[in-house]
């Protein structure tokens, strides 16, 4: 585009040439009709110039009449030599009869008294008519001008002729001066057209320097340099044009940064957005893949720019291009070759010119994995709930079904079937109990009220009712129960914790009696209690029967439990370790399990702990 132009293709040559030929066509045209104008005028001059006056031509006439020829002829050669005339080489004065009468030219005045030989003078006396004639002599290379003019006899009124009088002049004169005026003319026309050619070239230059400097500017603008100005000379239409050039280039900057920063903006948006974007071109071919949807797919830009987007998404075989175009719908990605087990929502939608026509498509991606789990523990959670009320209520209305036909009225198994029915009640609202103390954690519904306690003397204090509970069930005589020891392995130091202690009696509650539950019986409960440099740490030991190392990250789910009949034959809800777990999660502490099957299982309390008071330089750490 941007081609060297060849001078001879420049406007510049172009005008110049223009100039100089107009110049000289002009002064080829004003030449020739001034030199023929000249000439025509210099020979008309020179014609009248060498015309024999008519007194002569009378005096010459009265002497041809003359009957005695040699005094005639005298007087003729007087006549003739009176005519001092330079523009005349020859004359001859001829009689009617042809025969030379007078003759000024020195050498050829012994032709006197011969007949004439030139058939132009023999012409004349017989017709009468003047004849002229321009000759060219070959022997001295001159151009010769002749007239012949007849002699009338004038007295009477015939005119008969008497003779001719033939005159012969040097034209050379007449050419030379006009062959100097030509060449005085060309060598002006020469130098008026150097001068123009100059002063076109000038011009030119004046008119196509600002054109350059224009071309130059928009190819610069082309490239996008704005930086240059195109000088503007002058107001004409070439200052005009200039100016518009200049406001053009400031123009197209403008528009040209509103687009570099709106696209930097469109970047930034793009980097920072929590979906993923890609964007297509008509073909389907990624054209732009932001950081997330690289993160999502597990590739990097530079490996699938270019690439089909059907087989970057991994849907080659469902769906084509067209399908994508025409439906736009949202699509459920869940078999992507990535590490992670996630499932991500496209969401399709068409890039448009504002005709119509398509140029790409835009796809969304947003990761929906953990939507799509809490979905499925909504949908698990509530099976669950419905199972764990309608097991109970399926084995009480037995009961009452069998009360009510008639076993009401046996006194040995009617209040066994209605202990069985209160116990169930009872489990029922426990677990509806325990479901709405959930649920207002779930909700954020419950506040911690917190107060400075020692943990050291509320863990014993817990302890210590679950010993006297023991004591009151070996006074009790009547049921027999199981058998536990606790053992206390206890720091001496007083560790004030932050808590809310109804809600921390309730979870050691709950583990120490799920130790007994699953202990067998005369088992040892080992607690101990423990601090690291900013944690305090409670354990509960037991020598039951363990939990599957599979099924250890799931007890701390709702209604989870390893052994379903045995744990509810214990009257367990299953919802008593979540309840925990959530307690301690809003102390910002932490709960655990660490168990082997078959030997006993260790559940472990973490709670933030800040040092309070003074002499605990051995904190170190
Ligand atoms: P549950 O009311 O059934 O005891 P939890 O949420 O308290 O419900 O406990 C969930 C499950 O974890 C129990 O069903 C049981 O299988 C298991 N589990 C809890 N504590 C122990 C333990 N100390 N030893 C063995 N298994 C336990």
């Amino acid at each position: 585009m941007n081609k060297k132009l060849h001078f001879f293709q420049s406007i510049h040559f172009k005008i110049a040439l223009v100039f100089a030929l107009l110049l000289f066509i002009t002064f080829q045209i004003v030449g020739a009709v001034f030199i023929q104008r000249l000439k025509s005028e210099n020979l008309k001059q020179f014609k009248q110039n060498i015309e024999i006056p008519a007194y002569v031509n009378n005096m010459l006439v009265t002497q041809l009449n003359e009957a005695d020829t040699a005094k005639a002829n005298d007087k003729i050669k007087t006549i003739l030599d009176d005519i001092n005339n330079n523009n005349i080489s020859d004359i001859q004065v001829v009689d009617a009869k042809g025969v030379i009468r007078g003759e000024n030219n020195v050498n050829n005045r012994s032709m006197i008294g011969q007949k004439v030989t030139n058939t132009n003078i023999t012409q004349v006396l017989y017709s009468g008519r003047t004849f002229t004639q321009t000759m060219y002599n070959e022997r001295d290379n001159h151009r010769y001008y002749i007239s012949i003019t007849p002699l009338f006899n004038a007295s009477g009124n015939n005119n008969t002729v008497v003779g001719a009088i033939y005159v012969r002049a040097n034209l050379e004169n007449v050419y030379d001066s006009v062959n100097s005026v030509t060449v005085i003319f060309i060598t002006a026309a020469l130098i008026a057209t150097g001068i123009g050619l100059a002063l076109a070239i000038f011009v030119s230059s004046a008119i196509t320097r600002p054109i350059d400097e224009m071309k130059k500017q928009t190819a610069r603008i082309a490239r996008g340099d704005y930086s240059g100005q195109v000088h503007v000379y002058g107001q004409d239409e070439l200052g005009q044009l200039a100016q518009a050039v200049n406001n053009l280039s400031a123009r197209v900057e403008e528009a040209q940064e509103a687009t570099e920063s709106e696209r930097r903006r469109l970047d930034l948006i793009l980097a920072h957005m929590s979906d993923g974007v890609i964007a297509t071109d008509r073909g389907g071919k990624i054209t732009i893949i932001n950081e997330m949807a690289c993160e999502a797919l597990e590739v990097s830009a530079t490996e699938v720019t270019g690439r089909s987007i059907l087989d970057v998404l991994n849907i080659r075989d469902q769906y084509s291009i067209r399908e994508l175009l025409e439906s736009q719908d949202e699509i459920i990605l869940e078999d992507l070759d990535t590490m992670r087990d996630q499932i991500l929502n496209a969401n399709f939608s068409l890039i448009q010119r504002r005709s119509g026509f398509i140029i790409g498509i835009v796809c969304v991606l947003h990761d929906i994995t953990e939507q799509q789990k809490i979905d499925r523990e909504r949908r698990q959670f509530v099976s669950n709930v419905s199972h764990e009320l309608r097991t109970p209520l399926t084995s009480m209305r037995s009961y009452i079904e069998a009360l009510n036909e008639g076993a009401w009225q046996d006194p040995e198994i009617a209040p066994a079937f209605l202990k069985v029915t209160q116990e169930e009640t009872d489990r029922m609202i426990r677990m509806i109990n325990d479901l709405l103390s959930l649920s207002r954690m779930d909700l954020g519904k419950v506040e911690l009220e917190l107060e400075l306690v020692n943990l050291n003397e509320l863990f014993n204090y817990i302890l210590d009712r679950f010993d006297m509970m023991l004591e009151k069930d070996s006074n009790d005589t009547r049921e027999v129960t199981k058998n536990y020891t606790i053992k206390r392995d206890f720091t001496d130091k007083d560790l004030w914790v932050e808590v809310d202690t109804d809600k921390i009696i309730q979870v050691v509650d709950n583990i120490m009696n799920n130790a007994i539950k699953y202990s067998p019986d005369g088992g040892v409960i080992t607690c101990r209690l423990l601090e690291t440099h900013n944690h305090v740490i409670m354990s509960i030991t037991d020598q039951g029967l363990g939990i599957p190392k599979k099924e250890i990250s799931h007890i701390f789910e709702r209604f989870y439990r390893v052994d379903k009949a045995r744990s509810r034959a214990q009257g367990g809800t299953g919802l008593g370790l979540a309840i925990s777990k959530e307690v301690i999660e809003m102390h910002r502490g932490r709960i655990w399990v660490d168990s082997t099957e078959g030997k006993g299982s260790t559940f472990y309390i973490s709670l933030p702990y800040e040092e309070y008071g003074e002499g605990d330089l051995w904190d170190e750490e």
